[in-house]
Order: structure tokens, then C-alpha cells, then sequence
């Protein structure tokens, strides 16, 4: 994997425009990893996926991440930064888990953590509770009790739990969490954080300030949009401050 020029960024940018979550997150990182399959990007575990798209991310906009939460038990918009790289390297498994086994109250399940095909697989429509039960089945390599078949939709909640919680234990970047505190409640909590609709924002953001710039710099000196984009931010910065005075 290697860092993007302003050009591929603007190019994968363009690509995940109309695209949901999951394939933004992919286009994202084939962008970067031109040596790997986008096959085989795809069948990241999502914890995995993630922990690249950070580095991606610290690359192109820095480590330093600013983000906000609502307080679960006053409301207030509470802001936040945190370096991620920091944050979540203790998470990290070396290399990924792939293929997990457990044996939990007479069953032996096998499992994989889910990936990118399995998030792409889930209904848009369907409700939080079908989603999991849906991932959890597409996670489920097999599962037996004393050497008969049984299927997901069989197994008892105590098993599905203990698998549930293996799951995130071979995958635990898969679950981002940041610690929080309210200023004015001092609650304290732990909020979801999801790198690829932040990521993506930003990225949304940098292309709007990118395309104005190009429009500035094409204008003023006849340019390509090739030529402005390879000048580094500093000179481009600098240029469109001269052809403004
Ligand atoms: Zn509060």
C-alpha cells in the first residue's frame, strides 16, 4: 500500500460518487494497493479493511482525527480528536485471524470474521437485529454437535453469543471505539467510531476545494487540470493568492 497523489485521490473520488459504503471503502483501498487483487481486498476482514483505510487516511490528511458525538445522556455535541494510529494499535491482531475454531457447550463451530463481500451481502432494508443474525450465518463456516450437522438458525443463544464474542476477538478493529467524556454531564462512554463515512467526508470536502482551486488556477494562467494538481498544496496555495491580486 502506498500514499495517493491529489490526481488518484481526485480519481477515486469520482469512482465512489455514486457508490455505497462498502465499495467506496474497496475503491479506496485498490486506489492504494495497486499490487493486490481487488479479490482479495474484498475479502478483508473489516477490521483489517479499517486499519488500512487509517493509514491511508493518516497519510493523505495526518494522524490527528476530529470528529464529534451527541451525549447519550444530555444531548451536548461533544468534540473530539485522537491519533488514531495510537488509539487502535493495541487492537491490532498480527497477522488477522481468518479462520477460528471453538467448541462451547457440546457444539464446534468454525467461523471467519466478516468481510467486505458479507457487508456488501446485507439488506439496506432489513432491520438491525435481521443484519446480525444474517452476518453471523455468512460468518459461520460450520457448526456440529457430536458430529452431526447444525445449521445457524439452530444453534442456542448461549453459543451464538460465545461465537459472537470470538468473532470480535480475532477482528476486534471491526468495533472502533473511542472513550468519551461529556464536559457539562461528565458521562462517560464509548462511541462508535466508523472510518469509511469520515474518511469519505473528508475526502468529499478536499475534492470541492480541489475542483475550485484547478477552476482558479485554469482560469487565471490557461493550465490543465493534470499540470495544477501535480504542483504540491503549498505552491498551488501560493499561485492562487497571486492570481488574486
Ligand atoms: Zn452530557
Amino acid at each position: 500500500m502506498r500514499p495517493l497523489s491529489a490526481a488518484e485521490l481526485l480519481c477515486a473520488w469520482e469512482d465512489g460518487l455514486s457508490r455505497g459504503p462498502v465499495d467506496r471503502a474497496l475503491v479506496l483501498l485498490a486506489a492504494a494497493s495497486p499490487e493486490a487483487a481487488p479479490d482479495s481486498l474484498a475479502a478483508l476482514p473489516i477490521g483489517e479493511r479499517d486499519s488500512r483505510l487509517l493509514a491511508l487516511r493518516a497519510w493523505i490528511f495526518g494522524a490527528t482525527l476530529a470528529s464529534r458525538a451527541t451525549c447519550p445522556e444530555c444531548g451536548e455535541q461533544v468534540e473530539f480528536s485522537f491519533d488514531a494510529a495510537s488509539r487502535f494499535a493495541p487492537w491490532r491482531n498480527e497477522p488477522p485471524q481468518t479462520e477460528i475454531g471453538i467448541s462451547f457447550a457440546g457444539y464446534d463451530l468454525c467461523l471467519r470474521p466478516p468481510n467486505s463481500i458479507d457487508m456488501a451481502a446485507l439488506s439496506l432494508d432489513s432491520d438491525a437485529e435481521a443484519r446480525r443474525s444474517h452476518l453471523f450465518a455468512r460468518s459461520l463456516v460450520s457448526a456440529s454437535k457430536n458430529g452431526d450437522p447444525v445449521g445457524a438458525d439452530r444453534l442456542p443463544p448461549e453459543v451464538v453469543a460465545a461465537a459472537a464474542e470470538a468473532l470480535a476477538k480475532a477482528d476486534p478493529l471491526a468495533d472502533m471505539r473511542v472513550d468519551l467524556g461529556c464536559p457539562t454531564c461528565e458521562y462517560r462512554w464509548q462511541a462508535p467510531f466508523d472510518i469509511v463515512p469520515f474518511f469519505w467526508s473528508e475526502i468529499e470536502a478536499w475534492a470541492c476545494r480541489i475542483l475550485r482551486e484547478v477552476h482558479v488556477l485554469a482560469r487565471a494562467y490557461g493550465w490543465s487540470e493534470r499540470d495544477i494538481l501535480e504542483l504540491s498544496p503549498a505552491r498551488r496555495q501560493a499561485y492562487i493568492e497571486l492570481a488574486g491580486s
